[in-house]
């Protein structure tokens, strides 16, 4: 594995498959690296905490960072390339422009989390520009981050194909996710809630066809958790947007804090007719 914190222009002279990441990695991420491992082409994964999408400045600083593991990690899964650029590199003389991730960027994560979507895409597209992937993969865990990349893709003259990385769990099917790691052992049973609830909604809704009542007495059946839900939400997973008469795909949304930690989680599935 070559360790790079510039791109040159010999790394344009190969088919490069791009897996952005902001490091600290777990099975999730090594599920998205094996996924792209599959496709013959050359693999380069990018660890760079981006500033732009915290609007918090703590959790900026206390997001996890453990380079040393990460890369040894990394060399084992046989990466090509390793990119850690430095923050003046990306955000330096050559950087352009902030992308706006719309309406649909201002709602659940980024109503909690103001300005988080156009960080997320901005230093997508940034990277982008630097790399010059021919295909990326995004995992499903980060759903509205995943909606808003291929909408943005499928919007600008970029023709780099987005995969999908399905959701990795552990055995009690709490998401693997960096920050599980600053939870207590306590903390981190309690955040198998996310996901109990998810299944929950989804069977009452199923039972009831209704989206509110579903949501609800789920919301009420866990009330003396001690997972402080921000949002729970059934959505067309194709619009991010409510569920109508044409809704073939449906996404349910959760976002929740333990101990001050903020976790999100989903499922989706399909419905007939
Ligand atoms: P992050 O390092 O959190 O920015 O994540 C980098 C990539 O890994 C994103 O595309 C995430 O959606 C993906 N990812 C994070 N956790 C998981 C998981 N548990 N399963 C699948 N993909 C994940």
């Amino acid at each position: 594995m070559k360790n790079l914190n510039k791109i040159t222009n010999e790394l344009y002279e190969q088919e490069l498959f791009f897996i952005p990441t902001m490091g600290s990695l777990h099975e999730g991420h090594f599920s998205l690296i094996k996924k792209a491992k599959k496709s013959g082409l050359k693999t380069i994964v990018s660890i760079f905490v981006n500033p732009k999408q915290f609007n918090d400045s703590n959790d900026y600083e206390q997001y996890p960072r453990s380079l040393d593991k990460d890369s040894a990690s990394l060399q084992k899964l046989n990466v090509d390339y390793l990119f850690t650029p430095h923050e003046s590199y990306i955000y330096g003389d050559n950087f352009k422009e902030i992308i706006s991730s719309g309406v649909i960027g201002e709602q659940f994560e980024g109503l909690s989390r103001p300005g988080h979507f156009d960080g997320v895409l901005t230093v997508v597209n940034r990277l982008f520009e630097i790399v010059k992937p021919k295909k990326a993969i995004f995992g499903k865990k980060d759903a509205q981050q995943l909606f808003l990349v291929k909408d943005y893709i499928g919007r600008s003259n970029n023709n780099i194909e987005i995969l999908e990385g399905e959701i990795i769990r552990d055995k009690h099917g709490l998401a693997l996710s960096s920050r599980n790691s600053l939870l207590s052992n306590e903390g981190r049973v309690i955040a198998r809630d996310l996901k109990k609830q998810l299944d929950t909604v989804k069977q009452m809704y199923l039972k009831t066809g209704y989206i509110e009542v579903s949501i609800e007495q789920t919301l009420e059946d866990y009330k003396n958790t001690r997972l402080k839900i921000d949002y729970l939400q059934i959505l067309d997973k194709d619009t991010f947007g409510v569920v109508d008469g044409s809704t073939k795909k449906l996404i349910i949304i959760i976002a929740g804090y333990i101990e001050g930690i903020r976790l999100i989680d989903n499922i989706d599935f399909r419905i007939e007719g």
